[in-house]
C-alpha cells in the first residue's frame, strides 16, 4: 500500500530523511517513534505529498507520488490525516465540519453526507455533539471529530501525527480507543506517537527513527523487550 525505496528528503541544506526503505501492507498498523526532530512528521507528510521527496521512489496505493502527472487530489482523498492540533473549522458546527469535504470534493448530496457524518460521530462516541461548535467540546472530543471528519472521506489509509500530544492526560485514552478500533477493523494506519502503550498493544510493527534514518523496524514485542539497536535502547530508557 505504501512503499518507500531509498527515499531522501532535504530542506535546503538540511538532510531530513536518509535512505528510507519501508513497505507497509494493506491493513497494517505501523507506529513510528523516535526523538523529536528525527523526521517522523516529514516521513508522514511525504505520503500524501504535503512534502515532496528529493530522490528515491515513494509509491502509495500504486501511485508514484513524485510523478508530476500523478493525481494528487485523488491521492489525498484516499488518505486521511489527523494532526496534533485538530484544525476544525471553528465557525462551523461539528456536523458541517464533517460534511464539508464529502460534499465539496466527492459531490455527495447533503442528506447522505449528514447521514454519514452521524454514523461516524456515533462510531467515535459523540453522536450527541453534531450540532455543537468545536469550542464547546473538550480536546478529546474535538480530536474525535477530526477523526470522524477524516473517515467521512472513506480513506484507504489513515495517517496520525501525534494525535494525543496536545490533549490533557485524561482525554488521551478516549482518542487511542477510537484508533484502536479502527486498527482492529483493518484500516491501514501510520501513527506517529509517544504513547508506547499504544505502540505495544496495537502496532503490527514499530519503526524507530533517529536523525533522519530508520534505525530499526521490529514487531512491538521485540522492540520493547529486546531492541536490536543501541540507539533504540537509549531512546526506550528515556521514554519508558
Ligand atoms: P519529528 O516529527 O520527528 O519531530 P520533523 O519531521 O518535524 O521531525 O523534523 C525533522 C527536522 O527537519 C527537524 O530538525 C526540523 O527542524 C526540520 N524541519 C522540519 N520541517 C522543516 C521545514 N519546512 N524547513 C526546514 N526544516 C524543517
Ligand atoms: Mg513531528
Amino acid at each position: 500500500m505504501i512503499e518507500f525505496r531509498q527515499v531522501e528528503k532535504h530542506y535546503g541544506d538540511f538532510h531530513v530523511l536518509k535512505g528510507i526503505d519501508l513497505s507497509i501492507a494493506q491493513g497494517e498498523v505501523v507506529v513510528v517513534v523516535g526523538p523529536s526532530g528525527s523526521g517522523k512528521s516529514t516521513l508522514l507528510r511525504c505520503i500524501n505529498r504535503l512534502e515532496a521527496i528529493t530522490s528515491g521512489t515513494l509509491t502509495v496505493n500504486e501511485v508514484n507520488v513524485a510523478d508530476k502527472k500523478a493525481d494528487i487530489n485523488k491521492l489525498r482523498r484516499e488518505i486521511g490525516m489527523v494532526f496534533q492540533h485538530f484544525n476544525l473549522y471553528p465557525h462551523m458546527k461539528v456536523v458541517d465540519n464533517i460534511t464539508l469535504a464529502p460534499m465539496k470534493s466527492l459531490g455527495v448530496p447533503k442528506p447522505q453526507a449528514v447521514e454519514t457524518a452521524n454514523m461516524y460521530l456515533e462510531k467515535v462516541g459523540i453522536s450527541d455533539k453534531a450540532g455543537a461548535f468545536p469550542s464547546q467540546l473538550s480536546g478529546g472530543q474535538q480530536q474525535r471529530v477530526a477523526i470522524a471528519r477524516a473517515l467521512a472521506m472513506k480513506p484507504k489509509i489513515m495517517l496520525f501525527d501525534e494525535p494525543t500530544s496536545a490533549l490533557d492526560p485524561e482525554m488521551v485514552g478516549e482518542v487511542l480507543d477510537v484508533m484502536k478500533t479502527l486498527a482492529q477493523e483493518g484500516m491501514t494506519m501510520v501513527v506517529v506517537t509517544h504513547e508506547m502503550g499504544f505502540a505495544r498493544e496495537v502496532a503490527d510493527r514499530v519503526v524507530f527513527m533517529d536523525k533522519g534514518q530508520i534505525v530499526e523496524i521490529s514487531p512491538p514485542e521485540e522492540f520493547f523487550e529486546q531492541p536490536r539497536e543501541e540507539r533504540a535502547r537509549l531512546f526506550l530508557n528515556r521514554v519508558l
